[in-house]
């Protein structure tokens, strides 16, 4: 079974929707901000249509497909959200309170085909791409837990895409749920306030790079040599570090001022935090003339996989080198670890879930 799905529709194909309907197009536009705006997650909800055309939408459609099945709150306030699709397919965001904004961090595929081997997503493989309904519903249950349905959010929200899923095999879904989820009468929540992380798909870097109105851009890197990032991500098999780095710098040359542009290297203790490896990825990053600051992730461990965290002397030793050699390097602090909620420990998977049906007011 597919359904359209009327969260993954943009104003214009919504209105398109209603006109095939024989309803007047000033419903589209009832329907557009109920969905986008105040965030309702069902026709029932949406109390200026009459009764008869909410029924009639719903033979032919649903506002939304994602269900909410278990809800984990970590000790820091983060909130992972693990969700099914209509097929059954798992899907998780995570909610990070901060003290002056909200982060949600959103998936962009259901597993991922990606075979990192630190990341517990790839353990999954790639169930399916998410549509861009599915992608935009995530921020819209996110929001909805944090604030109840109908409230106007009280402060800032960004989002980033790194989840579970490369959003980049993703490319026209992402792009079109970033379309929707920036309208002005919907969520509003533009592209500048959205950054979007990569594994190193080398041909859509450079199609964003031509794209206006886009989000910031993240590169996962793990690894300063060929050799390595093989290993670590088999993805550099098929696009190398001279060449991910060769549309890294086509992309910087064409950021706009207020656009960020970011480097990720995840901290895997003895296997890519040494001094020597410190100097060769600042070395690479001079090499192709980038000034991209590098966010250092220490590792969030998880079962099975065979890695643990960089301690915190080994991380700022590599920070300090990075430095002293140029490159401007920042240590993320893990959030949501405890409920396996933090970078690359999406997996579906349970961990002490706190009933849904408590949710603070
Ligand atoms: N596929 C995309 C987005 C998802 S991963 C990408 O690779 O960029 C988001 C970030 O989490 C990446 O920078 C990745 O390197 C990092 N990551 C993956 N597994 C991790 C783990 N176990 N601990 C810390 N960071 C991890």
């Amino acid at each position: 079974m597919t359904q359209t799905q009327i969260a993954g529709l943009t104003k214009a194909e919504l209105s398109e929707f209603v006109r095939e309907l024989g309803e007047p197009a000033y419903r589209a536009q009832q329907i557009f901000t109920a969905v986008q705006q105040r965030r309702a997650r069902s026709f029932d909800g949406i109390t200026n249509l009459p009764k008869e055309l909410r029924v009639k939408l719903s033979e032919h459609t649903a506002v939304s497909t994602l269900r909410l099945e278990s809800r984990y709150i970590s000790t820091d306030g983060t909130r992972r959200y693990l969700m099914k699709t209509h097929d059954d397919r798992p899907v998780e965001t995570v909610f990070i309170p901060e003290e002056r904004r909200d982060t949600i961090c959103f998936s962009s595929q259901s597993g991922c085909p990606l075979q990192c081997t630190f990341c517990l997503t790839a353990q999954l493989g790639l169930l399916r791409n998410l549509t861009a309904g599915e992608i935009v519903e995530q921020i819209i249950v996110a929001l909805n837990d944090a604030y109840s349905e109908g409230v106007q959010t009280p402060r800032g929200t960004n989002l980033v895409g790194m989840g579970a899923g490369e959003p980049f095999l993703n490319f026209d879904a992402l792009l079109k749920a970033i379309r929707i989820i920036g309208d002005a009468e919907g969520l509003h929540i533009v592209a500048n306030r959205i950054t979007v992380s990569t594994a190193g798909i080398a041909p859509r870097i450079r199609e964003l790079a031509a794209i206006p109105n886009r989000p910031h851009l993240a590169i996962s890197l793990a690894a300063p040599t060929d050799e390595l990032r093989n290993e670590l991500m088999p993805i550099n098999k098929k696009w190398p570090l001279d060449e991910l780095l060769d549309a890294c710098k086509e992309f910087e040359q064409s950021l706009k001022p207020g656009e960020r542009f970011t480097f990720e290297y995840v901290m895997l203790k003895g296997v890519n935090d040494s001094n020597e490896q410190a100097r060769q990825l600042a070395n690479l990053l001079n090499r192709h003339s980038l000034r991209a600051k590098v966010n250092l992730i220490p590792h969030n461990p998880a079962e099975p996989l065979p890695y643990q965290p960089s301690p915190e002397e080994r991380v700022e030793s590599f920070r300090e080198i990075l430095e002293s050699k140029g490159v401007q390097a920042f240590v993320r602090k893990p959030r949501g670890r405890d409920i396996l909620a933090a970078c690359g420990q999406l997996a579906a998977r349970s961990a002490a879930p706190v009933s849904i049906q408590q949710q603070p007011r």
